[in-house]
């Protein structure tokens, strides 16, 4: 890291105006994130060389923020690097000359390819230097790589990897090797990304830095740090809403960089049928009396929660139906008979839509709603129609597009009008989530015990005309879930990662007997212990979960863990899975970490006899509980009142 500290890419000698960015710029400005935890410090980095190349090649932004997600598109499109570990050390070995015995036996003590490749690259003296790379080159070939398919393309994938770690410097090895892995693992979330993108935005407007001389156009001059910050915080909203929206930077970026894109881009970057939006989530309650305190004077409606997949179809104008579930993958594969069935329960007249829904497993001869366990059996990809042997029907809940018009800002009465005027109840295809419009404690506890009775997992509430519109992305609290687990002690079930175990002794010596997991905390983008969890398996998952996670064994503690000195797994994993545990109830603890500081300067909040009950594949570890979401359980359960902050994005 010598020297970076004075690293400016904009100044980067080798970087001219209109010249395609040196794929270095990149890689030292991960060096420096890499080099800190403060977030604002990673923010700051990344707004600099996002601002550095909106002045000098404003072409390449796009890709550049591609590469600091490390995707080659947009998240929902599902083109994933991800390549395997044998290619990987093949392209190493070929491209420094060493034997594929040295790269595995290295492997062993090092634990980081990518700093192997780095290490033997820094070694290797070149007759002749390669040209630098550049963004654009390593983008096109990552590209190259993800769409290429079957057993035949590994011996080209290997040669283009080879390819391009000859040409590297420093520590660009590092980070080709860790994006093609799919693990970039310098602590940089989406989120910042976002918010350094709308900095850059707004510090260096990029239709006025072009005409800047020197390119380093900044609006922050002449502004008290408050009066910058409240800008920054408005500008910031209104992009994540638009993100939100339209979760597709090649759409959002070319909408930005016009004169007033920022101030514009709620209006330029609406609902588009076929590009899914991120779903709105619900907080969870205690209880009914939690509901009505928070509802009090507002009109809200009950409506059952059904047990089953989120599903938002989209029909678009020119007929292509896709189906996404709540983390934006297209299932449109899984769902042939749902798509069949779009042309039973639309309406005359409508031509495009994108309707929000829970796919339930289902039996239509008994009109009977199945569990969410005979929903997951159903295979993820790839069915024909004449092979589906779960049918499904879909729950329709929410609607939020129709004929070419976003409905994201109607009040939710009036989407719901629009839902129902505009699909049809189809036996076995499509029904309207059930609800009622009660506020009395006595009928929602009949609603409640119905909804169970009727196999659905408890209630959504909603509220249907003040504070209703749809807030994509965001887990409101116009939308509460009241849980039949709720009764029985927690608030919610968590989603945990598991990222750490102990060797099992007794009965279970040759499998982990316990985990350590933790939640995320999306403000530090880090992990942060909850609890040590060693009950509510049975001897099958715990020799599944062993082999499962055998390939994300790592040697040490990840710097994106929170851990204390007082807890000493035998193994570490990469956060690769999400789990669902319940527990009896959290407690302040000296022992783990997450949201320490918050409630004590010292101690952080753990759960207390957590049990496993499902692994939650529709989640990754970014999507897990968040520290301040397990705050906010544990002041719930404390004073059984919301704290009412806002989270976005
Ligand atoms: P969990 O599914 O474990 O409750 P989650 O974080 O996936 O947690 P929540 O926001 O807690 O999601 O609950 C909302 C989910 O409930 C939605 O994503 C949807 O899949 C499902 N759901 C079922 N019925 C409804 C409904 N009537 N309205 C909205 N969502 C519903």
């Amino acid at each position: 890291l010598t020297n970076l500290s004075k690293y400016h890419p904009i100044t980067d000698a080798q970087w001219k105006k209109g010249l395609p960015v040196p794929y270095m710029a990149l890689a030292k400005t991960f060096e420096l994130i890499e080099g800190t935890s403060r977030r604002l410090l990673i923010i700051e980095h990344l707004t600099n060389l996002f601002r550095s190349i909106m002045a000098l090649t404003p072409g390449d932004l796009i890709n550049t923020i591609y590469m600091s997600i490390n995707k080659i598109g947009p998240s929902y499109g599902g083109k994933e690097l991800g390549i395997g570990e044998s290619i990987l050390m093949k392209a190493v070995a070929e491209s420094t000359g060493r034997t594929m015995e040295f790269i595995k036996q290295e492997l062993k003590t090092v634990g980081d390819l990518g700093i192997i490749a780095q290490s033997s690259r820094m070694t290797q003296t070149m007759m002749f230097a390669p040209p630098p790379l550049t963004i654009q080159g390593v983008f096109k070939i990552f590209s190259q790589i993800a769409d290429m398919t079957g057993n035949s393309s590994q011996n080209k994938k290997k040669d283009l990897i080879t390819k391009l770690l000859v040409s590297c410097k420093e520590s660009e090895a590092l980070y080709i090797i860790r994006s093609l892995q799919g693990k970039l693992r310098i602590g940089l979330a989406e989120r910042s990304v976002l918010i350094a993108l709308t900095r850059a935005m707004v510090i260096s407007p990029p239709a006025l830095i072009a005409s800047e001389p020197n390119g380093k156009l900044d609006t922050r001059k002449g502004k008290t740090t408050e009066e910058f910050a409240s800008v920054i915080d408005a500008a910031v909203a209104k992009v994540t809403r638009a993100y939100s929206q339209l979760p597709n930077y090649d759409l959002l970026v070319p909408r930005l960089i016009v004169a007033d894109g920022v101030d514009t881009i709620l209006e330029t970057c609406r609902l588009m049928a076929g590009i899914p939006v991120k779903p709105m989530l619900a907080q969870p309650t205690t209880g009914i009396t939690q509901v009505l305190d928070r509802f009090q004077e507002m009109e809200f409606t009950c409506e059952f929660k059904y047990d089953g997949e989120r599903a938002q179809i989209h029909l678009t104008e020119d007929g292509k139906i896709s189906i996404y579930t709540r983390n934006l993958e297209d299932y449109t594969g899984k769902y042939p008979d749902i798509i069949a069935n779009v042309k039973r329960f639309i309406g005359e007249g409508v031509t495009s839509f994108i309707l929000d829904c829970e796919a339930v497993a289902y039996d239509p001869t008994n009109n009977k709603i199945l569990s969410f366990q005979i929903l997951s059996s159903r295979p993820r990809k790839g069915v024909s129609l004449d092979q589906i042997k779960i049918p499904v029907c879909v729950f329709a809940f929410d609607l939020l597009y129709l004929n070419g018009k976003s409905l994201i800002d109607e009040p939710f009465y009036k989407r719901r009008e629009v839902l129902y005027a505009n699909f049809k109840e189809t036996p076995g295809a499509l029904t309207y989530a059930k609800h009622a419009n009660i506020s009395d404690v006595n009928d929602i506890q009949l609603y409640l015990q119905e909804a169970i009775d009727g196999n659905c997992e408890g209630l959504m509430v909603k509220t249907l005309k003040e504070q209703s519109i749809y807030e994509p992305s965001k887990r409101s609290y116009n939308w509460l879930k009241i849980k039949k687990d709720y009764m029985a002690g927690m608030t919610d079930s968590v989603d945990v990662v598991p990222i750490g175990a102990w060797y099992g002794k007794g009965k279970r010596t040759g499998v982990y007997g316990a985990y350590l997991l933790a939640c995320y905390d999306d403000d530090n983008e880090d992990f942060q212990t909850l609890c040590k969890i060693g009950t509510g398996f049975s001897d099958e998952q715990l020799k599944e979960f062993t082999e499962i996670l055998a390939p994300q064994v790592t040697n040490s503690c990840k710097n994106t863990y929170i851990v204390s000195d007082n807890l000493k797994p035998d193994v570490w994993f990469n956060p690769s899975q999400v789990w669902e545990v319940l527990a009896a109830d959290l407690s302040i603890s000296p022992i783990h970490t997450a949201a320490v500081g918050v409630l004590d300067p010292n101690k952080g909040i753990a759960l207390r006899f957590p049990r496993f009950i499902q692994i939650r594949k529709d989640k990754n570890p970014e999507d897990a509980t968040t520290a301040s979401q397990i705050v906010d359980m544990y002041k719930n359960q404390k004073i059984n009142s919301f704290k009412m902050v806002d989270e976005d994005y």
